[in-house]
């Protein structure tokens, strides 16, 4: 099966599930969107307003200033993969709690192993605990961190810059780290392959870049 009807296999199974009471409040669910064979994945926190509206993420006002960002970068909406860790709204736009997560995970475990990412992004402290853990935002934003052989990036959320200009310079400037990130892993792997044909350890702990 093909990256895409995985994709669609998944998002066909979103828009009628209900795993979790989420569905109950939701106008549409938000499977996510993107390119099939991004090499970035961006992972929000749920569906707002508007995103319950259209069935798509980040259609609101922070989806502007994502947008924004990703033209910083060169980089459109139609480059990337942009989901969340639930695909229903919670109701007004609380948290989403950890059963809803849990709910809801296997739906982004399936789009990230068919998308098979270089790099994701998470936008925001809930899709940041998935793969960060129990580590603080302010101190990790814009880091890179190799986790399962994949470059993971701690960004705050868009919606949180919207509403302070210093979070918003901050963002922007993490933002701008990527397209560096992502040329020191390239020449990290490149180098990595020419010292030795062993194998890499699963058991490998997660290490920093070297870049920051
Ligand atoms: N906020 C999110 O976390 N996700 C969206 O899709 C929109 C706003
Ligand atoms: Fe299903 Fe996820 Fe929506 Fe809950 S949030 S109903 S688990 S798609």
């Amino acid at each position: 099966m093909s990256t895409k009807e995985i994709l669609e296999i998944v998002a066909a199974e979103v828009s009628i599930c209900t795993k979790c009471d989420l569905s109950k409040g939701r106008t549409k669910a938000v499977p996510g969107e993107g390119n099939p064979h991004a090499r970035i994945m961006f992972i929000g926190e749920g569906p707002g307003f508007h995103e319950d509206r259209q069935g798509r993420p980040f259609v609101g006002p922070a989806g502007q200033f994502l947008e924004e960002l990703l033209a910083s970068i060169n980089l459109k909406r139609a480059d990337v993969f942009i989901t969340n860790v639930v695909k229903c709204r919670p109701p007004g736009n609380r948290d989403p709690l950890p059963a809803e997560i849990n709910a809801c995970n296997n739906y982004l475990e399936r789009q990230i192993a068919a998308i098979n990412p270089q790099v994701i992004v998470t936008l925001g402290r809930v899709s940041m605990a998935k793969f960060f853990g129990g580590e603080k935002i302010s101190s990790i934003h814009g880091l890179a961190r190799k986790i399962d052989g994949r470059i993971c990036i701690a960004m705050y959320h868009p919606a949180a810059g919207l509403h302070q200009q210093s979070l918003k310079d901050t963002i922007r400037s993490d933002f701008k780290k990527i397209p560096q990130i992502i040329a020191e892993s390239e020449r990290q792997s490149i180098e990595e392959q020419g010292k030795t044909e062993t194998p890499k350890s699963k058991e490998e702990p997660p290490e920093q870049l070297a870049l920051f």
